[in-house]
């Protein structure tokens, strides 16, 4: 038994190794990943569910690593997070999303991710501003969406950070609304202007009573706050139609558009939606 037991013992830890070094090896490379052109944006539509119309695009990062082809957002922010390189990461996104969509032939609002460990970072504001005006993006155009986490215990740091950009005139969303631990209390710390319901609350509509009658309790909220709601990973025609009737204001998901490194196809399309 003994003897099993420390050959289980032998087995994880050669696994622990070579998890580390895996893990060491992504953040080496991600250190280059920047002067070696290796990140794209990639644009995933939101549409309008009362016009039927494109509204706005969020930036979602992917990173084409050399060897190990696109990796996963999920895999690499992370690492970056922990080693501090979300920083000059999370310029290159803003920077780059931002003069993309000043060039976008229509006004489409763009969204953009920010890592909770943007805003230890003291410049954030600053950045933003700088940004703007460097791109020519209209502030109004420009939508950052943060997560929990960056309020979770009311931070007055961060809330005024967050105050100080609404004040540029851009919009502050709130990310994966629901999977927290006490979502309806970031409601009262920050007057976020849109809320995107997480993909598990969707996934399961219209069929699910609970995911049904959670999503109209948070629509009927978002109503009385006067705050926007996207609901997010829409894959299906039943799901829109949910969500029309619940008077959701925006949907996104693989139904609408996946994201995709360009968004010339919206350019010139007049394709209704709902
Ligand atoms: P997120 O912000 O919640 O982004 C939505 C994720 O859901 C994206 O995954 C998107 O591709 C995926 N998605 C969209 N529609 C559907 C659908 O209909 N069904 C399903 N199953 N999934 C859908 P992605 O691109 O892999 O990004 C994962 C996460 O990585 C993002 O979650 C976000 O938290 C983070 N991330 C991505 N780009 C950035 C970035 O530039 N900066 C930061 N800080 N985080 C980022
Ligand atoms: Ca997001
Ligand atoms: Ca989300
Ligand atoms: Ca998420």
């Amino acid at each position: 038994v003994k003897s099993e037991g420390r050959n289980n013992w032998c087995f994880y830890s050669a696994e622990m190794d070579e998890k580390l070094l895996l893990r060491m090896e992504l953040e080496h490379d991600l250190k280059q990943a920047i002067e070696r052109d290796e990140f794209e944006l990639h644009f995933q539509p939101l549409l309008n569910l009362k016009t039927g119309e494109i509204v706005s695009f969020e930036a979602l990062l992917r990173w084409r690593h050399p060897k190990r082809g696109l990796v996963s957002p999920a895999d690499f922010i992370p690492v970056a997070e922990e080693s501090g390189l979300i920083g000059p990461i999370g310029e290159w996104v803003l920077r780059t999303a931002c003069r993309s969509a000043a060039a976008w032939p229509q006004p489409w609002r763009i969204a953009v991710n920010i890592s909770p460990v943007q805003f230890r970072y003291k410049s954030l504001t600053q950045l933003v501003k700088t940004t703007l005006k460097e791109s020519g993006l209209a502030p109004r155009r420009l939508e950052l969406e943060i997560t929990e986490t960056v309020i979770l215990n009311h931070e007055t740091h961060n809330i005024s950070i967050l105050n100080a950009i609404r004040g540029l005139g851009v919009r502050i969303a709130m990310d994966d609304f629901g999977t927290g631990y006490s979502s309806l209390s970031y409601l009262r710390a920050f007057p976020f202007d849109k809320i995107k319901i997480d993909q598990s609350f969707i996934r399961d509509l219209p069929h699910d009573r609970n995911a049904l009658s959670i999503v109209r309790a948070i629509t009927d909220m978002a109503q009385t706050l006067g705050v926007h709601i996207t609901a997010e990973g829409v894959e299906t025609e039943a799901q829109l139609h949910a969500l029309e009737a619940l008077n959701c204001h925006e949907a996104q998901g693989y139904l609408i558009g996946r994201p995709a490194p360009g968004i010339e196809a919206y350019f010139t399309a007049v394709k209704r939606y709902v």
